[in-house]
C-alpha cells in the first residue's frame, strides 16, 4: 500500500530552493518516487494526505546531542554523579521521544556514562525503546581530569587510548568522540589541547582500522591544529580559544581544516540558550562568546568548510526541542534557510558515510520525514509547527 503526499513546499535536503506541486510517494519503509503532482495517479487503495500550507523536508538529524543530560540548566555536576545507569537509561529514552516529537527522526549522541546510550540504542533495535533513532559513541575518551571525566573515559598515554578505542569499538560504539580540550568541566582546560599529537594519532589509527569515524571537541585553537594533523573526521564546536581563554578566529588554522575537508558542527545554540537564561555580567559574557564564534563560523563558511547542524541538546540549558534554533543561528552566520535544513539532513548523512540510507527527499532513500505548517524556506521558526513525522515510513507524530 502507498502513501502519497502532496505538500505546498517541498525541501529536498539538497540546498536547492523548495519546488511546489509535488508528490512524495512512500511504500513501506522507503522513499519510492518524488514527482510532480499531476504524473502520479492515485490508485484505489493509496492513503492520499493534501497538505495545503505546509512544508515537507527530511526528518531532521541533530548531529551533536547528550541524551543522558537534562538540558534545562540543571549544572552537570554533581547531577551526573547522583543518578544510577538505569535512570540515565530512562532520562535518554525521554529526550530520543522528545526529540522526534520535535521532528527530529536522528541523533548523533556525542556522550553519555559508559554504556548506558549504546544500550538505549540497542533496545531500540529491539522494538523495546522508541524516540529518535540513535548513533552512539558510547562515552567521551578524555585525559585524566579531562572534560567530562565523570563519564568513564578517562585515559593516557598511547597504550592507554588505543586500549580504550578498542573496548568501546567491542561495545558496539557507532564512532568515537574525543575531547580534544578541556570544556566546561570544572578543572579541565578548554583553552589548552589536551591529547598529545601522538596519542590522536594513535586514535585515529585504532579507530579507522576497526572501521569507525573520529569526532573531537575543540575548543581551543591548538586543539583543532592537533585534530586535522592527526587526520580526524569530524571536529565539534571550533571555537578557536587562545591560551587567554577567549576566542581568536585562527585563519590559518582555519585553512588547515578547509583543506582537508573535515567537516565542523558548531554547536551555536548553546551560547543563545544561555543568553535567553541570564542577565548582567554573565550575560555580557555569553554575548561575547556568541560574537566570537558567530565570527569563526562565517570564516569556516566563506572557506568551504561543511557545517552540520548539532545543538549540543542537554548541555546547560539546550533543550531538545528546540533545535530549529541552531538551524537559525547557522543562517544567521550566513547560511539561507534551505542551506541550513541541507546541514541538519543531507550533509550530515554525507559526513557520516549514510547518504545512500537517509537525509534527503528522494527515491530509494527512508522514509524519515517531517511535515511543518508554513514556508519553511522564508522562516525557520516554522520548524517548531509540526504537522507530523514519519519514520521508517511510519506515521509517528
Ligand atoms: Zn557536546
Amino acid at each position: 500500500m502507498r502513501s502519497l503526499l502532496y505538500p505546498e513546499w517541498l525541501i529536498d535536503g539538497s540546498g536547492n530552493p523548495p519546488l511546489h506541486n509535488q508528490v512524495v510517494v512512500l511504500e513501506g519503509d522507503r522513499i519510492t518516487a518524488v514527482e510532480p503532482a499531476a504524473t502520479v495517479a492515485a490508485r484505489p487503495d493509496d492513503t492520499v494526505s493534501h497538505l495545503p500550507e505546509t512544508t515537507l523536508l527530511p526528518g531532521l538529524i541533530n548531529n551533536h546531542v547528550h541524551l543522558v543530560l537534562p538540558g534545562d540548566n540543571t549544572p552537570f555536576l554533581p547531577w551526573a554523579d547522583l543518578q544510577s545507569d538505569a535512570t540515565l537509561a530512562l532520562w535518554a529514552e525521554h529526550n530520543a521521544q522528545v526529540s522526534l516529537r520535535a521532528g527530529i527522526t536522528t541523533v548523533r549522541d556525542c556522550g553519555g556514562r559508559k554504556a548506558v546510550v549504546i544500550n538505549l540504542r540497542d533496545a531500540q533495535r529491539l522494538g523495546v525503546a522508541g524516540g529518535a533513532q540513535v548513533i552512539t559513541c558510547g562515552w567521551p575518551i578524555t585525559i585524566t581530569g579531562g572534560h567530562t571525566r565523570f563519564f568513564g573515559g578517562e585515559v593516557d598515554g598511547i597504550d592507554g587510548v588505543t586500549r580504550m578505542v578498542r573496548y568501546a569499538v567491542s561495545l558496539g560504539v557507532d564512532f568515537i568522540k574525543v575531547m580534544g580540550s578541556g570544556g566546561g568541566t570544572p578543572g579541565s582546560l578548554a583553552q589548552f589541547p589536551a591529547f598529545k599529537l601522538e596519542e590522536m594519532r594513535a586514535i585515529v589509527e585504532t579507530a579507522h582500522g576497526l572501521g569507525r569515524k573520529v569526532c573531537v571537541h575543540c575548543i581551543a585553537t591548538d586543539s583543532i591544529r592537533i585534530a586535522v594533523e592527526a587526520g580526524v573526521d569530524l571536529i565539534e564546536h571550533a571555537m578557536f580559544y587562545g591560551p587567554d581563554g577567549l576566542p581568536h578566529y585562527d585563519e590559518r588554522v582555519a585553512e588547515q581544516l578547509a583543506q582537508a575537508g573535515i567537516p565542523v558542527t558548531p554547536t551555536m545554540q548553546v551560547n543563545r540558550d544561555m543568553i535567553e537564561r541570564t542577565t548582567g555580567p554573565e550575560q555580557e559574557g555569553w554575548l561575547r562568546r556568541r560574537e566570537g564564534h558567530q565570527q569563526a563560523v562565517d570564516g569556516l563558511r566563506r572557506l568551504g568548510v561543511p557545517l552540520l547542524a548539532g545543538s549540543d541538546a542537554g548541555w546547560r540549558a539546550t533543550s531538545f526541542d528546540s533545535f530549529w534554533k541552531e538551524l537559525d543561528e547557522l543562517a544567521s552566520a550566513g547560511m539561507t534557510p534551505v542551506q541550513a535544513v541541507r546541514a541538519a539532513t543531507a550533509a550530515v548523512t554525507a559526513a557520516l558515510g549514510m547518504a545512500d540510507e537517509f537525509g534527503a527527499i528522494k527515491p530509494g532513500q527512508r522514509a524519515d520525514l517531517l511535515i511543518a505548517h508554513g514556508d519553511v524556506s522564508t522562516d525557520l521558526s516554522y520548524l517548531q509547527q509540526v504537522h507530523s513525522v514519519y519514520q521508517n515510513g511510519e506515521l509517528v507524530v
